[in-house]
């Protein structure tokens, strides 16, 4: 089994074409933007050709992504988004993958409009696989959403009916600005497990939304799931933090904080890290370079998501263990369900 890791990429076009030179100085065994995910409906034409070029030139796989996102934060009616997402998707045919529209359950809602948000997902996303243009059926993604596995079941019931090769999970959880970095409950995990065990039983792939904290990626390799798409490596750039393989993130920008989101890493402290994961690439040789240049932080924190990837696709399962046993306390004790899982 290997893992996918899909970068996501909803970048200015300035952005995308500094991530394409510093990339190639980095010079990475394997590509860590092999698998792209974006979002059609919100990019400009100039990026997106980007994105159709990475997919002609590396190759990348491309998988177009429905900005549910956008709903969840109230910029975009669900409905306005159907029908926008309609007329993308007939446009730009050339994609690998199409999420179908999802409505996203907030953590914040209570179980009638989760129940609500999942009937409606289901409903649209089945209405708009039969509008969709012919050609592009078999590369259509819909998402599962739910808290219970009744949900779940009803999702995947009329998904599997489609015919479909794939299907995405979405819910794990959205509690907290920095929501795309840790937030994972014990639930959404076994949501996630139970997704990618139905699915795998009809021959069905699963990819795992929105979650992508390079600590995390022994979880969601242990669910049996195929793909998986992250932003933080661009997001937490931002912030001032750096990632390092299978290891929590750490704000390299300043060493004192107490916020525990934001904790603080000295340059010792880091270069001990980096030889734990045995990390290195040319822009983490030195700390001007890494704490002072935000492009700088998002490749080194992009390679180090696609190491993290490689660990568990190599099946380099004591070289994890190894490195949860000295990562974060949290880590030390979470690891133990998951690699028994990556084994079997
Ligand atoms: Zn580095």
């Amino acid at each position: 089994m290997t893992l996918d890791f899909f970068a996501s990429m909803t970048a200015a076009p300035s952005d995308f074409r500094k991530i394409e030179a510093l990339l190639k100085d980095a010079k990475p065994k394997h590509d860590p933007l092999a698998h792209i995910l974006t979002t059609p409906l919100f990019m400009s034409k100039e990026a997106l050709g980007f994105v159709r070029r990475f997919q002609e030139e590396r190759p990348s796989e491309v998988c177009f992504d429905s900005a549910g996102y956008y709903v969840q934060m109230g910029k975009i009616g669900y409905h306005e988004l159907y029908m926008k997402l309609l007329n993308c998707y007939r446009m730009h045919r050339w994609a690998d993958r199409y999420v179908l529209p999802d409505n996203v359950p907030l953590s914040s809602d209570s179980h009638k409009q989760v129940e609500e948000k999942v009937r409606e997902t289901v409903h649209y996303s089945c209405l708009f696989f039969q509008e969709m243009p012919d050609e592009l059926k078999e590369r259509a993604m819909p998402v599962v959403h739910g808290r219970t596995r009744s949900q779940i079941e009803y999702c995947l019931e009329h998904y599997l009916k489609l015919g479909v090769k794939w299907v995405g999970f979405g819910s794990f959880g959205t509690a907290g600005k920095n929501n795309e970095a840790n937030m994972a409950t014990a639930s959404a995990v076994e949501n996630a497990r139970l997704v990618a065990q139905i699915a795998a039983h009809y021959g069905v792939k699963t990819h795992l939304f929105g979650i992508g904290a390079p600590a995390l990626v022994g979880m969601i390799y242990s669910t049996g799931a195929a793909a998986f798409d992250s932003a933080s490596w661009f997001k937490a750039a931002g912030f001032g933090q750096v990632h390092l393989p299978l290891m929590r993130s750490y704000n390299i920008t300043y060493q004192n904080s107490s916020s525990e989101l934001q904790q603080g890493i000295t340059w010792e402290d880091f270069t001990r890290f980096k030889h734990i994961t045995n990390h290195s690439c040319t822009y983490c040789q030195e700390y001007h370079i890494l704490a002072g240049h935000k492009m700088h932080r998002v490749i080194h924190n992009l390679l180090a998501v696609n190491e993290s990837v490689d660990i568990f696709n190599q099946e380099q399962f004591e070289r994890a263990r190894t490195i949860y046993e000295q990562g974060s306390l949290k880590y030390r004790e979470e690891h133990k369900q998951w690699l028994p899982l990556a084994k079997s």
